[in-house]
């Protein structure tokens, strides 16, 4: 099959062909309809987080059930499915209790399978595969674990967005930082993540929702997707002008970008007892500051979200649910397509 593998960091990425074994024992072939680019396939490609070369990368994507290996049960040949980039093993602690997001497996698999081998290879050299989801390619092979069946009736473009982008950040608000209705949102970085932080935000039923971004056009969107007001950081000092729109700072503040500078203003912009939520995920270097006796006079809360807190299985076809019923807004995300088969979302 064709595959866009990363050889080398900070290089281009070389579409070549390189094998793909059937699916072992509990894993399955799909063949990729939709896969998103995501600010963090970036992070590796510039090397900015550790990964093991080669290695095919991409993480969020959809596509149709090929072929499965023994035992497995949840999904057959033909059925549409989205890829996760967090699959659970459903016997660990964290799965045990209700947090499969944070399971065991996902730390072990380390560029392989969880049974510790690789299906892809280039000219007999192994290649790795990326959070078991190597999207960036005609098919993948997944842990069953890894695929959840969806209905036909969505279109792969937009069930490859509730692989990451989607699910991450209408989950940092549901369910990590649980939004109250009424109350105020700061939103650092209007990318993909973040324009669903800003939608997640409309559903919960946020009164005020601020986008911050350098860009203009990135704000324009988050005001299609619910922003009510929005602020350019390159002509304001957001932290100002969010404490200005607010009378005194946002009940929460999600940093949807990856860096220290822009965690800490999204603490400084917040109201006393309000609520930090560092969503994008930075580079190995960057270390995060909390600031000093106001962090504690004021009761402040700096949280983490991986994968929008998600139980992906549960929350998925609620989110599917929210778009048929017209609440969420997917179809708009896709800002480009290339060939029918690939979508970009927000580059
Ligand atoms: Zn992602
Ligand atoms: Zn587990």
């Amino acid at each position: 099959m064709r595959a866009a593998v990363l050889f080398e960091v900070g290089k281009p990425l070389v579409v070549d062909t390189i094998e793909l074994e059937a699916p072992r024992r509990g894993e399955v072939a799909v063949r990729i309809a939709a896969t998103g680019v995501c600010h963090s396939d970036l992070h590796y490609i510039k090397g900015e987080l550790p990964m093991s070369l080669p290695v095919v990368l991409g993480h969020e994507a959809a596509g149709v059930v090929d072929s499965v290996g023994e035992g497995v049960a949840s999904v057959r040949p033909g059925d549409h499915v989205v890829l996760l980039f967090a699959p659970a093993c459903g016997r660990c602690r964290y799965c045990d209790a209700g947090r499969p997001h944070l399971c065991e497996m996902r730390y072990r698999v380390r560029g392989k399978m969880p049974d510790g081998t690789t299906r892809l290879r280039w000219r007999g050299e192994e290649v790795h595969h990326f959070t078991c989801v190597s999207s960036w390619a005609e098919m993948a092979v997944v842990p069953e674990a890894g695929v959840l069946r969806i209905s036909e009736e969505v279109p792969l473009t937009v069930a490859a967005l509730l692989g990451c982008a989607v699910t991450t950040g209408v989950g940092a608000v549901v369910n990590t930082a649980r939004v109250r209705p009424g109350s105020s949102v700061a939103v650092f970085g209007a990318g993909g993540v973040g324009t669903n932080v800003v939608q997640g935000a409309r559903i919960a039923g946020a009164a005020m929702i601020i986008a911050v971004d350098l860009l203009e056009h990135r704000l324009e969107s988050a005001r299609r997707f619910g922003a009510t007001h929005t602020v350019n950081a390159r002509e304001e000092d957001p932290v100002r002008a969010i404490q200005g729109l607010t009378g005194g700072g946002a009940d929460y503040a999600f940093e949807v970008i990856g860096r220290a500078t822009a965690v800490r203003q999204a603490i400084d912009c917040l109201a006393r007892g309000g609520v930090a939520v560092a969503v994008g995920i930075p580079p190995s270097r960057e270390e995060y500051t909390v600031g000093g006796p106001a962090f504690v006079l004021h009761e402040k809360t700096l949280r983490a979200c991986f994968y929008g807190s998600a139980h992906l299985r549960a929350d998925i076809p609620r989110l599917i649910d929210l778009y048929q019923g017209g609440r969420l807004l997917l179809d708009e995300l896709v800002t480009r397509s290339t060939g029918g088969t690939v979508c970009a979302a927000f580059s």
